[in-house]
């Protein structure tokens, strides 16, 4: 049994010392220290966005393909918001200090994440070395489905009208049919999404993960709430998985260690002892 705080972070301290290469597994907490909401609870989903609340529209509303169909404004006003804010958001120190590890292990690393901001590209990581498993905000699709082409959002750039929510520059449309385009992000009763991209890197990831023989797997702020990523990260606690977490820290400790904590101070903490 680990017990006290500073035997988790010496066993944490030595796996990455011995491994030769880096699984980062991340969910929403791994976005707060740049300053990002996590939708954590009704309360905070409509303080970000208050105008929804008059509407009474919950965050499970608006991550929904029948809103694009239905207030094809708000819906875009709400992905349109977000998309500025991650574009206009710096990537907090700890994502510096993965890649510090990652660059002294032979594999590097490899990210999996269930967010979709795409902070792990801006903070250097290799585009082929990122599987995003619920998809991008920057990247469009078609909302009819009419090809299974998606397209880069670069050229989008959404005005939106802070008091009502609703987008006010032009709608972004599909290339090929002109109907409404949407984010390539998985939704919530999401039959549309286009996910061959994100297969093409799961691929990847599993071919990485093989060629790899020291494992270590590092998961920041993924919750309980949706477990995709967590539950990725136990396929691997047979190896090396070190949990950090600010609330949900608990794992098997036969399996891994949990480190209650942030993610920027508990990385800048495993770095000093590094
Ligand atoms: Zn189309």
């Amino acid at each position: 049994m680990l017990d006290s705080h500073d035997e988790k972070r010496e066993k944490a301290v030595a796996w990455l010392r011995e491994a030769d290469g880096l699984l980062i597994t991340a969910g929403a907490g791994m976005g707060v220290d740049s300053g990002l909401p996590d939708f954590r609870g009704q309360e905070g989903f409509w303080r970000a966005y208050p105008a929804l609340q008059h509407q009474d529209l919950s965050f499970e509303d608006m991550a929904n393909p029948v809103r694009f169909a239905e207030q094809p404004k708000l819906a875009w006003g709400f992905y349109g918001h977000r998309l500025k804010l991650y574009r206009e958001t710096v990537p907090h120190d700890g994502f510096a200090i993965l890649r510090r590890w990652a660059d002294r292990m032979s594999h590097g690393a490899f990210v999996f994440t269930s967010n979709v901001d795409g902070q792990f590209q801006k903070a250097g990581f290799p585009e082929h070395r990122v599987h995003e498993c619920h998809g991008s905000i920057h990247a469009l699709q078609c909302l009819v489905t009419c090809t299974h082409d998606t397209w880069s959002a670069t050229d989008f750039h959404p005005l939106v009208n802070e008091t009502t929510s609703e987008l006010e520059s032009p709608m972004p449309r599909c290339p090929r049919c002109g109907a409404l385009a949407r984010p390539n992000i998985l939704m919530f009763g999401d039959w549309g999404w286009v996910g061959l991209p994100y297969e093409k890197q799961q691929q990847r990831l599993a071919a990485w993960i093989s060629s790899v023989s020291k494992l270590v797997v590092v998961e920041v702020g993924a919750g309980k709430a949706l477990p995709t990523v967590r539950r990725f990260s136990e396929r691997f606690s047979a190896q090396r998985l070190i949990r950090i977490n600010l609330r949900e820290s608990n794992t098997n400790p036969s399996h891994g260690v949990g480190l209650g904590g942030s993610a920027a101070a508990t990385l800048k903490m495993l770095d000093a002892h590094l």
